[in-house]
């Protein structure tokens, strides 16, 4: 029979196990919102990634899981058949609503920033933020998302958040949201 310390040691390690994975949020899997199979994959060679990058889409906002579930799925057109690449460029996507997206996920390489794709996570926030901000559950969600790729060992803890303009020539992440992320941890 189980004595109550050995019950008290099973119940911490229980408990530490789910503390050391930290509350991360949950994501909407590529199988949820109708991905596409990637043309081809390539896995980051070295983790944790030292950047957390800030992107905007630069197009219309969705406030729904369906609508953003659509609104995805034509990034992933647009990523694959206009750009050629190999598969929607981001790691994740968030949604208006704060839905989380799985794009090439936490492991692979994207294409978000270039030159910078291989030492990064590339995370966009549906939307044209130049003249107003997201909603505040896609902001949070986006910040959830990060300390959960820390948590969980896929971005360094001394990782360095920057916006897509800072690496190089474009307006993405939109004015007020690039505003915004330089008042946030690690900018
Ligand atoms: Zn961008």
């Amino acid at each position: 029979m189980m004595s109550d310390k050995w019950l008290f040691a099973f119940c911490c390690v229980l408990l530490l196990g789910y503390t050391a994975q930290g509350a991360c949020p949950s994501i909407v899997s590529r199988t949820e919102w109708g991905a596409r199979a990637p043309k081809a994959v390539s896995y980051l060679s070295h983790q944790p990634v030292k950047y957390a990058f800030i992107h905007h889409s630069a197009g219309g906002e969705c406030f729904s899981r369906a609508n953003c579930s659509r609104t995805v799925r034509g990034y992933q057109n647009y990523h694959m058949d206009d750009r050629g690449w190999n598969d929607v460029g981001y790691s994740f996507m968030v949604g208006g609503n704060g839905d989380i997206f799985e794009g090439r996920g936490w492991d692979k390489v994207g294409a978000h920033t270039l030159g910078y794709n291989t030492v990064g996570l590339g995370f966009c926030l549906s939307g044209n933020f130049m003249t107003h901000l997201p909603t505040k559950a896609q902001m949070d969600s986006v910040k959830a998302l990060i300390k959960c790729g820390v948590d969980s060992g896929k971005i360094a803890t001394n990782y360095t958040l920057r916006g897509h303009r800072d690496m190089k020539s474009t307006l993405c992440p939109g004015d007020k949201l690039y505003a915004e992320i330089k008042t946030w941890p690690h900018y």
